[in-house]
């Protein structure tokens, strides 16, 4: 099956590709089956003009936007993104700044541990890897933060490899589309693992598109709360659909936030973000009155590395203030 996409940005060898030429928008004929097809043809007339898909994109920049948008939504990112893509272009000018201003530059993108794994990845590749990204999945596997998720994706996107990316959309549409069910299990199973290995494509760019194709799909058209299955180009061969869009039972988990610790910790370290330097404890009091819950994520927050207590009893972000003894 020809894959026909409005803009043709040249043909790719398969196993030969190289950064900026992973999402080839001329594939290969006769590679794909009818599902895949119809997903890639859907995915080139309506995908979303990401900076991280673009020719242009380094695989700096597709690691970066893959830590970035494992828990956050792309709208949220992509402002962040853009900035700290413009400050740290390059892994070795993220590890040649204090871990606190990687915190700083987060923002309130949320679950800011992976600023510090960032900052971290960043010091591991100027120390093992020349400052470059790794193509090898088992490489990127070995850097500190970095799963068996985020290793396949960088491999798939950033260098057109052939791997399996389960991220949440596609879990959600395999698990309709194949499976009939209308959600995943909670994480990905062995069993999952080779069914998604087996629906690649084989060309391994093709694969590395098709994978993204869909995750656009399960953003964009099989969402969790409201398929739209009317849209969605393999309506007629989705399992889930045929069956009658069957539930999977059981209450919906909801997250709450408000009055959390994690909310706590979200107020503590905007304090710090918000300020050019230090600042006392009482200033940390006036941002949550609950004084149990307030030490609690304090402490929390010191134990994961992302605020420093200095010996004068004011906090910093972490590396931005000399502690005497230890810098
Ligand atoms: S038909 Fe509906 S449920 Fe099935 S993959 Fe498409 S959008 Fe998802």
């Amino acid at each position: 099956m020809a894959i026909a996409d409005p803009v043709t940005r040249g043909t790719v060898t398969p196993g030969t590709v190289t950064p900026g030429t992973v999402f080839p928008d001329t594939v290969f004929p006769d590679t794909v089956t009818p599902r895949s097809g119809a997903i890639l043809d859907w995915y080139a007339a309506h995908q979303r003009d990401l900076p991280w898909r673009r020719p242009d994109a380094t695989p700096w920049a597709v690691l970066v936007s893959e830590i970035m948008l494992q828990q956050t939504p792309v709208a949220r990112v992509l402002p962040v993104y853009a900035a700290w893509l413009a400050r740290w272009p390059s892994p070795a000018s993220l590890a040649a700044s204090p871990a606190g201003d990687a915190v700083r530059a987060w923002g309130r993108l949320g679950y800011p541990r992976r600023a510090l794994r960032l900052h971290a990845t960043a010091q591991a590749l100027v120390e093992r890897h020349g400052g470059q990204v790794p193509a090898s999945a088992d490489a990127l596997r070995a850097l500190p933060g970095i799963g068996s998720y985020t290793a396949a994706a960088v491999a798939s996107f950033a260098f057109g490899q052939r791997h399996a990316v389960l991220d949440t959309n596609v879990r959600r549409v395999l698990a309709r589309l194949v499976s009939g069910r209308e959600l995943p299990s909670a994480s990905p199973s062995a069993a999952e693992r080779r069914l998604a290995e087996s629906l690649l494509p084989e060309p391994p760019a093709v694969a590395a598109r098709w994978s993204v194709a869909v995750m656009e799909l399960g953003a964009l058209v099989c969402t969790a709360a409201r398929p739209r299955c009317a849209s969605c180009p393999v309506a007629a061969s989705c399992a889930w659909r045929r069956a009658g869009h069957p539930a999977d039972g059981g209450p919906r988990r909801t997250q709450k936030y408000a009055g959390t610790d994690r909310q706590c910790r979200g107020r503590l370290l905007a304090v710090l973000r918000d300020c050019a330097g230090p600042v006392p404890g009482s200033q940390l009091e006036a941002a949550w009155a609950d004084q149990l819950q307030r030490s609690r994520a304090l402490d929390g927050l010191v134990a994961d590395g992302l605020v420093d207590p200095l010996p004068d009893g004011r906090f910093a972000l972490p590396g931005t203030h000399p502690v005497p003894g230890t810098h």
